[in-house]
């Protein structure tokens, strides 16, 4: 009975059982992207086929919005020249949209890496987009806090979803 020998097997089996645990674990921009009919209440502005676009429920200042990528991909050198092209393309569309409907004096751009670098979400990365105006608080300085939202996200939702 050598044949049902298979040391191979249970390491196997644990690898499986490890990946079966990671695609359960539920991911605020996996769920985005599955969801059906959850636009308003997700906040979501577009979904292309390499990323998803979304206001950001708890913004730095209002018109935060967030961007990642289709894939869930914890690290930034993980995205393919497609991906990083359309999201780039993406972050320009962003600005311009955001000049139009919102008129900031300024932007703030980032992705924080790793939970140590601030990453709230960090097994899924993604861009932030913050519209800046004289007389906000500083980018650094409110990371992680809620600011005063004076453009309704609703509002934002309607105005933003033609333009992308
Ligand atoms: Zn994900």
């Amino acid at each position: 009975m050598d044949f049902l020998w298979s040391p191979w097997r249970s390491s196997y089996i644990d690898g499986f059982k490890e990946e079966q645990k990671e695609m359960q674990k539920s991911c605020f921009f996996c769920d985005a992207i599955k969801s059906i009919n959850e636009d308003d209440e997700r906040l979501i502005i577009a979904k292309k086929e390499s990323y998803i676009i979304l206001l950001n429920k708890f913004p730095y200042t209002s018109g935060h919005i967030l961007i990642a990528p289709i894939r869930h991909i914890a690290d930034y050198t993980e995205l393919n020249n497609n991906e990083l092209c359309d999201i780039s393309i993406a972050i320009k569309e962003s600005i311009y949209n955001l000049k139009k409907v919102m008129k900031p004096k300024g932007f703030n751009i980032g992705v924080n890496i790793g939970e140590v670098a601030g990453a709230g979400l960090p097994g899924h990365i993604h861009y932030h987009i913050v519209p800046r105006w004289q007389g906000d608080k500083n980018f650094m300085y409110v990371t992680g806090e809620t600011n005063v939202i004076s453009f309704a996200n609703e509002d934002l939702l309607l105005k933003l979803r033609p333009l992308f």
